[in-house]
Formats: structure tokens, C-alpha cells, sequence
């Protein structure tokens, strides 16, 4: 009952999870300071036409500017984040920050990109979700068909009528959905031709492997000609080498987006390489 008895009672806990309760107490004080002091920033990740060698979208990806840890990947924070539910106005700062980012690139000219925003089953299950993200399209301008929100399988197992619903809403909206680390959850393939999925996002431990496991290579094959024959479109993440490209590429996979193409970079560092034009596959 140390939650009734108030904050300073975990001193009764075994001290290994004595620590461990205090760390994460200080930590989510910290994301909370975090939060209104605004330490979050986010970097992009571009995701490239493989066929061509443009950039047609990014990826959002937080990090938090720590005063004195430096710049934290999301793997520190933001599963402390959805413990405590801090992820909902941390996700609601993300949308916001990335629809604006998107609408400002727009409005300077370039060509038309898709923003890719990741949503965690918390997020996805807020009643507001949808609410959020009309009203955050219609405050910055930004087109819905510009945005996508990624998703894992995990979302799609919650409560498939209630999440079925969602989709469809969001869907309506004209922002598309992705489903992000593809193959790697425990969900059914049926959500595929249920739900309006655009995207199949095939996860990175299947492309890191291309090379190396000739069933991973089938299966990226095969999921790139499933989501074809379903009129999605498909993505490979996790893209570091020419010749994991140059796979991709010949079994007609539509993006990439991976370490080969370039690293998750602040938003002037996309500017610059939208000056510096398409770099085709065989290129780099
Ligand atoms: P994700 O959505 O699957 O994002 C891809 C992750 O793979 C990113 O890690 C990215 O930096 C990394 N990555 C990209 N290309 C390569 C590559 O070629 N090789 C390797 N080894 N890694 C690559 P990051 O930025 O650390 O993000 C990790 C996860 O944190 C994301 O996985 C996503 O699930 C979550 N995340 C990030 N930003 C947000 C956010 O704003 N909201 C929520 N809810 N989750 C977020
Ligand atoms: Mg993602
Ligand atoms: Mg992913
Ligand atoms: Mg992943």
C-alpha cells in the first residue's frame, strides 16, 4: 500500500527495487520539468524513393536535450514516458512540432513530403487522438494526405473494434497509416485487407540480414510482393549497405530509410540535402 501511504514509503521495498523506484520517481519529475522547459527536440529521418533517389518523406524521431546527459534517444525516455503516461502530452507536442516543420518546408517551396509521426498504443487509445489530430492539421495547414502516423501491431492487438474505429477515423481525415516494424508482432495479416493500412513499415532485423540469412531475404521478398499485391506501399527500415539497396530495389520495394540514405538529422540538415538533389541507389 505504499502508493495510499504517500511518496516517501518505498524505502520499504527490497533495495534493489528501492533504487529502481526512486530512479524512475526522479525521472519522470524530470520528463515533467522536461516537458515545460521544453528540452524536446526532434530529428528527421529521410525515407527515399528507391527508384528515383528522392526524398519523399521523413521520420519524426524525439530526443530530449538534457542539460546534463546530453541528447537522449527515445529508448531512455520514452518507455518511462508511457509508463506514467507523460506520453500523451509528449506525443501531443511531437504531432504539433512535426505538422509545423512539415507545413514550413512546404510553404518554402519544396517538393511535396510525407511526415511520419509515431503514435504508441497509449497515444492511439486516447479518446482525443483523433479530435487532436484534426485540430492540430486545421491550426497548422498542413494537408492530412501529408502526414502519416506510424503504428506498431501492437496497437491493432488492444481491442480490434475499438482500434478498427480509430483507423477508420483517422483514415477519413486523409492522414494515412503505416504499420511500423512489420513482421516483428503477434497480430494476424487479416488486419491488412480489414483495416485502411497505406504502409507497411518491413522491420529493420529482416534488412539488417539480407545478405547475411537467405530466409530473412525471402521473407523481405515476400512481404515487399504481399503488400504490392495489396496495394500498400512498402517501406524497408533499417537500410545500411548498397547491397541490402540494391536488393530492395530489384525485388521493387517502394522506400528506404536507413543509416545508407542518412542518419535522423535536425531539420536544417534535410534542407541541405533537399538542395543537394535525388542521389540514386547505385550512387552511394
Ligand atoms: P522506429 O519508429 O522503428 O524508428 C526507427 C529507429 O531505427 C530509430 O531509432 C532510428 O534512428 C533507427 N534507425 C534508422 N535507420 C537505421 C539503420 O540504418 N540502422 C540502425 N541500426 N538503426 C536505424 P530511434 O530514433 O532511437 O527511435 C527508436 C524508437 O523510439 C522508434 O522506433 C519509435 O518506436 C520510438 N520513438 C521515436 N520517436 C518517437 C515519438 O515521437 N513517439 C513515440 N511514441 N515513439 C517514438
Ligand atoms: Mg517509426
Ligand atoms: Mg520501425
Ligand atoms: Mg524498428
Amino acid at each position: 500500500h505504499a502508493k495510499e501511504n504517500g511518496r516517501n514509503t518505498y524505502c520499504f521495498f527490497e533495495p534493489a527495487m528501492n533504487t529502481r523506484a526512486v530512479l524512475r520517481q526522479s525521472t519522470e519529475a524530470s520528463l515533467r520539468l522536461a516537458l515545460a522547459r521544453q528540452e524536446f527536440v526532434l530529428h528527421y529521418q529521410p525515407k527515399i524513393d528507391l527508384a528515383s533517389g528522392t526524398v519523399v518523406g521523413v521520420e519524426a524521431l524525439v530526443r530530449w536535450q538534457h542539460p546534463q546527459r546530453g541528447l537522449l534517444a527515445p529508448a531512455e525516455f520514452v518507455p518511462i514516458a508511457e509508463e506514467c503516461g507523460l506520453i500523451l502530452p509528449l506525443g501531443r507536442w511531437v504531432l504539433r512540432q512535426a505538422c509545423w516543420q512539415a507545413q514550413d518546408w512546404h510553404l518554402a517551396g519544396w517538393p511535396p513530403m510525407t511526415m511520419a509521426v509515431n503514435a504508441s498504443p497509449l497515444e492511439f487509445g486516447a479518446s482525443d487522438f483523433v479530435e487532436h489530430l484534426r485540430s492540430t492539421l486545421a491550426e497548422t495547414g498542413l494537408a492530412p494526405g501529408r502526414l502519416e502516423i506510424e503504428l506498431t501491431e501492437g496497437v491493432l492487438m488492444r481491442d480490434a473494434s475499438v482500434s478498427g474505429g480509430v483507423l477508420q477515423a483517422v483514415a477519413e481525415l486523409g492522414v494515412k497509416l503505416a504499420i511500423d516494424d512489420f513482421g516483428t508482432g503477434y497480430s494476424s495479416l487479416s488486419y491488412l485487407s480489414q483495416f485502411p493500412i497505406h504502409t507497411l513499415k518491413i522491420d529493420q532485423s529482416f534488412v539488417s540480414q539480407i545478405g547475411a540469412s537467405a530466409a530473412d531475404a525471402t521473407i523481405v521478398s515476400a512481404v515487399i510482393g504481399m503488400g504490392k499485391s495489396l496495394r500498400k506501399r512498402v517501406i524497408a527500415e533499417g537500410v545500411e549497405t548498397a547491397a541490402q539497396c540494391a536488393f530492395l530495389r530489384h525485388h521493387d520495394c517502394d522506400e528506404g530509410q536507413g543509416f545508407l540514405f542518412g542518419r535522423p538529422m535536425t531539420a536544417d540538415a534535410i534542407a541541405l540535402l533537399l538542395r543537394a538533389g535525388p542521389r540514386p541507389c547505385e550512387l552511394l
